[in-house]
């Protein structure tokens, strides 16, 4: 049984060593690696290629989600809300898309004490990842999400998705996080590399869960500071694992074993500092 995980750059990916891992401790004799199309090869044509030489299925990642998506001939309607698929699973009938970040993102969020009838939660970004975030928090429950983006735009086009959610512009974070019980990163913010992510939590009730999809580094400042405050921190590193424990299921047919991969991904992102 072989899968794999698409995306470019792809060499940065902890899924292999996730698959890997699982497919190992379970003794599935199977193969899970990170592929990239070729400079100058369609998408679609390499997906095509995966699935004709006999691959169960995929995950995908950046930049291809939304591709992913449109090329599948159906499609889960979690998928379809969200506008991206991170898995294809390659059926005798077909292509079949599905979406497991936000199962990831529920997982890390509830292993923080989060419920979805806490109270409002605040998604910071409009991007992908926030969309997909989004989908989840309403198909769980959430009634009020808070979206708050740089471009103000993005964030009204998001929230037109459903009628539980409102947006906000960057200069009024302050306002939507007042009162809510969890606030999510899903920018680039905070990422090695990228800008900081500047974000005051004093307006947060002190039983708020703070969440960052970001996991280079694991521990964001946003994480650090909510720590501080006594807040409870979910990493992105547990949403990661959260999404790879679906994603197994459907591409070997059985759940993962449980055995701590955490750890493994702790230890590939100390070598790689
Ligand atoms: P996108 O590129 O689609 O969206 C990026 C978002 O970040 C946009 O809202 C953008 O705002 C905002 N942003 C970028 N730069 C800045 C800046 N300088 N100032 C303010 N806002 C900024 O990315 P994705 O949605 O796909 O991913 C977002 C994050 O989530 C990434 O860090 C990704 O690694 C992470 N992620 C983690 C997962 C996990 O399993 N842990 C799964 C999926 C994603 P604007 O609209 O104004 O440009």
């Amino acid at each position: 049984m072989r899968a794999a995980v698409v995306g470019r750059p792809i060499s940065h990916s902890l899924s292999p060593l996730i698959h890997s891992a699982w497919l190992a401790a379970a003794g599935i004799a199977g193969d899970y690696r990170a592929l990239t199309p070729e400079d100058g090869q369609a998408f679609d044509a390499f997906i095509y290629g995966l699935r004709r030489e006999g691959l169960t299925g995929i995950n995908v990642t950046l930049p291809f989600k939304p591709a992913a998506l449109a090329l599948a001939d159906r499609s889960s309607a979690r998928a379809a809300k969200a506008g991206a698929a991170n898995l294809l699973v390659f059926a005798e009938d077909g292509i079949v898309a599905d979406n497991t970040d936000g199962a990831g993102l529920l997982a890390a969020l509830e292993g923080a004490g989060w419920g979805a009838l806490s109270g409002p939660v605040v998604v910071l970004g409009a991007g992908g990842a926030a969309r997909g975030a989004l989908v989840a928090l309403i198909e769980a429950g959430v009634t009020e999400v808070r979206v708050v983006n740089r471009s103000a735009e993005r964030a009204e086009v998001l929230a037109e998705l459903d009628a539980g959610a409102r947006a906000f512009a960057w200069p009024n974070v302050a306002e939507a996080l007042r009162g809510a019980a969890a606030v999510i990163n899903a920018t680039s913010l905070g990422m090695t590399g990228q800008p900081r992510l500047e974000l005051d939590l004093s307006p947060l009730p002190g039983d708020a869960v703070v969440m960052d999809m970001v996991y280079q580094p694991l521990e964001t400042e946003l994480l650090a500071a909510a720590r501080a405050r006594g807040l409870t921190a979910a990493d992105g590193l547990t949403m990661l694992i959260g999404q790879a424990i679906p994603s197994f299921e459907v591409l070997f047919g059985r759940p993962p074993p449980e055995i701590d991969v955490r750890d493994l991904c702790l230890a590939a992102l100390a070598a790689r500092r």
